[in-house]
């Protein structure tokens, strides 16, 4: 009689941000002859300082999502092992894989370990199969299409194609809802006087997550403490923090999106960023969340188009553009900014951090930033504006490399990938790009941030002066950004009335602008890179 040997079982793995079968590559019911596999890397989670909640946040929905599908019926396998490529290479042999599946590297570092474990497996004989990634609703090939032959790459008409391209909020006749494609102009109001501040939403950590909490505490090197940590990790929880938003923020949504309140992370905002890039939500259920509201007439069109706008248009543009300008997307610099990050964007207070001691003498007096980083120091997240026009904006006037705020952003933030925070760091904070992304750097005065915030009453400066021992720094090193930058943008149609008004300037305010804000640059306190990473965590 021939024997016959036992089907070898196929691998699948789930990478950390595929932590539900919304996203993974998983069939609906078990398969027996599937193996599914997690895996924690030790050379990961020691490549940069990440933030303690962001790692709070993976390894805790790896674990919830492992656990549900055990308790479905599939074969699991939960590994840590020094890099994707050896836990990869490692299982398959301990299983005895006849193939591996994994889902195409969601971005740069991903594609090469997938690369290494494909040679390490070739030398096993076992064949590993790349999927398109389903986090996303336009594949690469999607995008590179739309952007065949496009001379600008706008995020407008991509957002505009998707509307078509899945049905969004239009009507029977192929029309925008409400009658435009985008209510951006309505979306730009404070936040009232004397309105209450809504909580930080929090779901109570359970015995999985303050197990993980309580290991990544004890973790050297590393970002943030994990006390407040509270996002969901379980899909279940993920889609109670949806609908919740959709009940009680998405109504208002709109008109406050760009308001910020010292001490207030969110504000309005969803947080569902975090969970979308971890893979606990799928955004096609986030957009039609927000579609069916509008319809059922709970939410206006400016606050639904808003949001929309966020998941279909801006999220998929983003991925779409990083790999388009990957891989020299990482070191652009197209105003060659040279400065190093400064402290205060680990040490607001100027307390010690990393390898760095305290400094009181090295606090962030801008009361703007500082605010806006402590809340990411200490919930791993602030919401879109303050990251884009008081982080990005100050560190853009400041001239620090585009680089060194890319890994900050990466490190510190819970729903940072590179795939997201690379293209928007050089895209629309720095103009690091050189204008691939936007037309022009998103800078401001210190005027915008007084008309958005509560921040400048209670600032140390003033912000109606623009030199001066009390001048609010945000306006010095704005014009003084606009004086360096000058002849650059000179004719740029949406910066034609600021730099007249610079001209407007006499030499000696000009003398003076220069001179101020180079002291000031030059007093700014810059520790040596803490992003280089460290080998201190644990491998259990
Ligand atoms: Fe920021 Fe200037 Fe306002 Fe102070 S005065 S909070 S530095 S914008």
């Amino acid at each position: 009689m021939p024997t016959v040997s036992p089907p070898r079982p196929t691998l699948v793995f789930v990478a950390p941000w595929e932590c539900s079968r919304a996203v993974a590559q998983l069939p609906r019911t078990p398969d027996p002859d599937q193996v599914v596999l997690f895996l924690e890397s030790v050379a990961k989670g020691a490549s940069l300082p990440w933030h303690r909640q962001k790692l709070v946040l993976l390894l805790s929905a790896m674990r919830h999502f492992a656990e549900a599908l055990e308790a479905g019926g599939y074969r699991v396998l939960f590994r840590n092992a020094a890099s994707y490529a050896e836990g990869l290479a490692d299982a398959a042999a301990e299983v005895g894989a006849g193939r591996v599946v994994a889902t195409e590297g969601r971005e740069q570092d991903m594609v090469e370990e997938l690369a290494r474990a494909e040679a390490l497996l070739g030398a096993q004989g076992v064949p590993l199969e790349l999927r398109p990634d389903r986090g996303f609703l336009a594949t690469r090939a999607d995008f590179a299409a739309w952007a065949a032959g496009k001379k600008e790459l706008r995020m407008e008409w991509f957002y505009r194609t998707m509307r078509r391209q899945h049905g969004v909020l239009l009507e029977a006749d192929g029309t925008p809802s409400g009658g435009a494609w985008n209510f951006d102009p309505d979306n730009r109001k404070p936040w009232p006087k004397g309105r209450a501040v809504p909580p930080v939403w929090r779901v109570e950590p359970d015995a999985v997550t303050r197990a993980q909490m309580a290991r990544v505490a004890r973790w050297k090197h590393r970002w943030g403490s994990v006390d407040a940590f509270g996002l969901p990790v379980t899909r279940p929880d993920a889609k109670a923090w949806l609908a919740r938003f959709v009940a009680e923020r998405l109504p208002e949504f709109g008109p406050y999106e760009d308001a910020m309140v010292h001490g207030a992370p969110d504000l309005l905002h969803s947080t569902l960023s975090s969970l979308l890039n971890v893979g606990l939500l799928h955004p096609r259920e986030v957009v039609a969340a927000a579609e069916a509201a509008y319809r059922a007439g709970l939410v206006p069109i400016a606050s639904a188009e808003g949001f929309v706008r966020q998941v279909l248009g801006w999220r998929e543009y983003i991925r779409g553009m990083y790999w388009h300008l990957m891989p020299g997307l990482r070191t652009a610099n197209a105003l060659e900014a040279p400065l190093g990050l400064p402290r205060w964007f680990w040490a607001p207070d100027g307390e010690a951090y990393g390898p760095h001691p305290a400094r009181a003498d090295a606090a962030c007096g801008m009361r703007c930033l500082a605010d806006t980083i402590r809340q990411v120091r200490d919930h791993g997240r602030v919401h879109h504006i303050a990251r884009l026009m008081v982080q990005g904006n100050i560190a853009t006037l400041l001239g620090v490399e585009p680089a060194a705020l890319s890994r900050w952003f990466w490190c510190g933030f819970t729903d940072a990938y590179e795939w997201v925070e690379l293209p928007n760091v050089m895209g629309m904070a720095t103009w690091g790009d050189g204008g691939a992304l936007a037309s022009k750097p998103y800078v401001a005065s210190g005027a915008y941030v007084n008309r958005m915030s509560d921040y400048c009453g209670r600032c140390r400066y003033d912000v109606k002066q623009r030199t001066g021992p009390d001048a609010c720094p945000v306006n010095l090193l704005y014009w003084d950004f606009l004086d360096r930058h000058r002849e650059r943008f000179a004719g740029h149609p949406r910066m034609r009335m600021m730099l007249k008004h610079l001209d407007g300037f006499g030499e000696g305010e000009l003398a003076q602008l220069r001179r101020e804000a180079a002291a000031f640059r030059a007093a700014v306190p810059v520790d040596a890179d803490y992003t280089a990473g460290g080998a201190d965590v644990p491998a259990r």
